[in-house]
């Protein structure tokens, strides 16, 4: 296990840090985050990974920032009554922008997170995380991990040293989220602006506004406020029995092809000569795509390489069988999942040796 940094943060974590974390309400449907906290706290392991969370402002420009710059014990300490919530380690995974986040990482994350919960290490898991790729990386780990003890993905906006801030109140209800007695059992979340997601459903929908995330067909799974935490839906589970984290990385390659107006086939066709063992075709409307598209998806069907029709549509459902003929054609849809994660989850199964296209859309459809 590769950790670069493992900081015992119970030592660092002064009184003279925070004063005054508010008054904590509490009522029959939410967990007190009191400063009257029973004597053993959950015991709350960081795990950072990178991303705005911890970047600070760039002077040169008004909207720039520079990622990384803040390393993860030092994101805790900056938390004004983080410490009245849990006992708090912190340990430093990698320090990336989330667009550079990939499987070596991903998998030190899901070994990390593994072990400390075998070894009772923590109560659960808080991973600051960019915003760009966290609804992958919460997907990911969502399929690999093997507890359902809470995990909770957190990224920010707005870096460090702009008024605008939203890093500091998001990591602290991250952390609360994990702490809380109502997310055992809940497996891995993503919690964004004061509200809980499941990462099959949710996904970046603004580039730059604090209120960047939204699940768009099934809404949030919770919200939190520094007082409460309120669970309004359940997580949807993974198919455990059957996925497990490979060996090593790299994952086996997928592809995602974009379809367009006056598409040919030559993007898919390129993917096959170069190797991918599935294509996602991010599909118009309903997963769509050209007659030559759908030619080109054909020839990779008979080479063997898995085909997944999604959308580039943000909500909604590509179903078997509408516009395309997917039992004469052999390919799978992707139902819920956008391409970015139904990506993941083709990556997963063919690394499970999962590649027959009945399969597969049983893995996607949750009937396995
Ligand atoms: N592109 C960076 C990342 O995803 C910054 C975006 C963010 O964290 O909000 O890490």
């Amino acid at each position: 296990m590769n950790i670069n940094i493992s900081y015992r943060l119970a030592a660092m974590l002064v009184a003279g840090l925070v004063a005054s974390a508010g008054a904590f309400a509490a009522d029959a449907t939410s967990q007190p985050a009191s400063a009257s906290a029973p004597a053993t706290m959950p015991r709350i392991l960081v795990l950072a990974t990178g991303g705005t969370i911890s970047g600070t402002a760039d002077p040169r420009s008004a909207i720039g920032y520079n990622s990384g710059n803040v390393k993860g014990q030092e994101l805790v300490r900056g938390v004004p009554g983080i410490e009245k919530l849990a006992s708090i380690d912190a340990e430093q995974i990698s320090n990336v922008g989330s667009q550079d986040m990939n499987d070596k990482i991903w998998f030190q994350l899901a070994r990390r997170i593994q072990e400390a919960f075998d070894k009772n290490e923590a109560d659960g898991i808080v991973i600051t995380h960019g915003t760009d790729t966290i609804e992958e990386t919460a997907f990911f780990l969502q399929n690999v991990l093997r507890s359902n003890k809470p995990v909770v993905l957190v990224g920010s906006m707005r870096p460090g040293g702009t008024t605008s801030a939203d890093g500091p109140n998001n990591l602290y209800e991250a952390v609360e989220v994990a702490a809380s007695a109502q997310a055992r059992g809940r497996g891995v979340m993503v919690v964004m602006n004061d509200q809980i997601h499941a990462p099959r459903w949710i996904t970046k929908t603004n580039t730059t506004a604090v209120q960047a995330f939204a699940s768009p067909n099934a809404g949030v799974i919770g919200y939190v406020d520094p007082a409460s935490v309120r669970f309004v839906a359940q997580v949807p589970q993974a198919p455990r029995e059957v996925l497990s984290l490979p060996a090593d990385a790299p994952l086996p390659r997928v592809d995602i092809v974009y379809a367009h107006a006056n598409m040919d086939g030559r993007q898919i066709d390129h993917a096959i000569a170069d190797g991918a063992k599935g294509i996602v075709i991010a599909g118009e409307g309903d997963g769509d795509a050209s007659k030559e598209a759908l030619a080109a998806l054909d020839r990779a069907v008979k080479k063997g390489i898995v085909v997944v029709r999604s959308t580039r549509v943000v909500s909604g459902f590509v179903n078997r069988n509408v516009e395309v003929d997917d039992d004469k054609r052999g390919f799978v849809v992707s139902l819920d999942l956008n391409p970015q994660k139904a990506r993941v989850l083709t990556q997963l199964l063919i690394a499970n040796g999962v590649t027959d296209a009945g399969k597969v859309q049983q893995a996607f459809s949750g009937t396995w």
